[in-house]
């Protein structure tokens, strides 16, 4: 037998690109004791921050970690208030470059506005009318007017995409949350739907993101509740979708002590219906079992080559087409910008 098992490309179902020079930013002013303050405070306060220069360094540094993970494919979920026009195609290219699969949306809301929600509106629009992978963003029905969900929900049937959007991450959007899961299709991508209601109906993929959900102390998912495919994602913390799986499961079995890391794994495996291709390409692992059971229980397995629609471009966990230290570098030039911004 070989001591390096081999599976496709692994999926992030819901990542944020953006977050990827966040690590170790200033403290809020005051500590936030909730999810809503967690938003205001630290998130809403850094992608205000952002300008294409940081998108641009923040993306690729997130690339080169998913790729790094074995992760080739990332459907992202983006937001850069005072820098809308152009971001999903900084964002595209950036992953291009890397040699990882995204499929960009840019987050629509009226939190900045009529004219921030219509700027968000026309981004997406752009992006798709130009032949982008993409899906058509809103952040969350909580900070969306009822006309700009209408224009969104039309914008994304007109390109034939789905619609990506977080729903009832915390109470805050549980009512809004659930309105908008009842008008979902088949293509749209919910994400989280932790303060949905047992047994709700609603068409397209549930995304969940167990460690972001624990570390916003929003509640357990519990995804099964739901009748609809469950696909992973990391929600911005990184792209190591095996570690994602892990603690899926680890969350899943505190629930229910009999519970199999199959589920989990499904979940996993459930990304290739978001980006089929990410099935041809290669990734050999230092780890010769790529199964449930072992990787239920198994830290640290790691990529060692990893193969991109034909190119090596992962080779003894380094990466090949891009100096991965510049990337790095430059990452922490832009953050070093972004935390004087803030
Ligand atoms: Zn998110």
């Amino acid at each position: 037998m070989s001591d390096h098992g081999v599976t496709p490309g692994l999926v992030c179902g819901h990542h944020h690109l953006y977050s990827s020079l966040a690590r170790g930013m200033p403290a809020p002013p005051t500590s936030p004791t909730k999810f809503i303050e967690i938003l205001q405070r630290v998130w809403w306060r850094l992608d205000r921050a952002l300008d294409l220069e940081m998108i641009e360094w923040s993306a690729k540094l997130g690339a080169l970690e998913a790729l790094e993970s074995g992760c080739t494919a990332i459907v992202d979920h983006h937001e850069s208030p005072n820098a809308i026009e152009g971001s999903l195609s900084v964002i595209a290219d950036a992953c291009a470059e890397i040699g990882v699969r995204v499929v960009c949306a840019y987050g629509i809301t009226d939190r900045h506005g009529s004219d921030g929600a219509k700027a968000g509106i026309e981004e997406n629009r752009r992006f798709l009318s130009e032949g982008g992978r993409g899906m058509v963003g809103l952040h969350a029905a909580f900070t969306c007017e009822p006309r700009t969900i209408d224009a969104a929900i039309s914008l994304a049937e007109e390109h034939n995409v789905g619609l990506h959007v977080h729903v009832a991450e915390g109470a805050v959007d549980a009512g809004g949350g659930a309105d908008l899961a009842r008008r979902s299709k088949p293509n749209w991508l919910l994400v989280h739907g932790v303060h949905l209601p047992d047994g709700i109906e609603f068409d397209g993929m549930m995304a969940h993101n167990p460690r972001s959900n624990m570390n916003n102390s929003v509640g357990y998912a519990h995804p099964l509740r739901f009748d609809s495919p469950v696909v992973l994602g990391t929600d911005g913390i990184g792209a190591n979708m095996l570690d994602e799986f892990r603690l899926a499961f680890a969350k899943l079995r505190e629930h229910d002590v009999e519970a199999s890391p199959e589920v989990p794994w499904e979940w996993l495996t459930n990304g290739w219906q978001l980006v089929p291709e990410a099935q041809d390409d290669v990734v050999t692992w230092s780890y010769p079992t790529m199964t449930p059971w072992h990787l239920g229980y198994s830290t640290g397995v790691r990529p060692i080559d990893v193969i991109v629609g034909g190119k090596k471009l992962l080779e003894d966990g380094q990466a090949t087409s891009v100096d991965s230290d510049e990337i790095r570098a430059k990452a922490a030039e832009q953050a070093a910008r972004l935390f004087a911004a803030l």
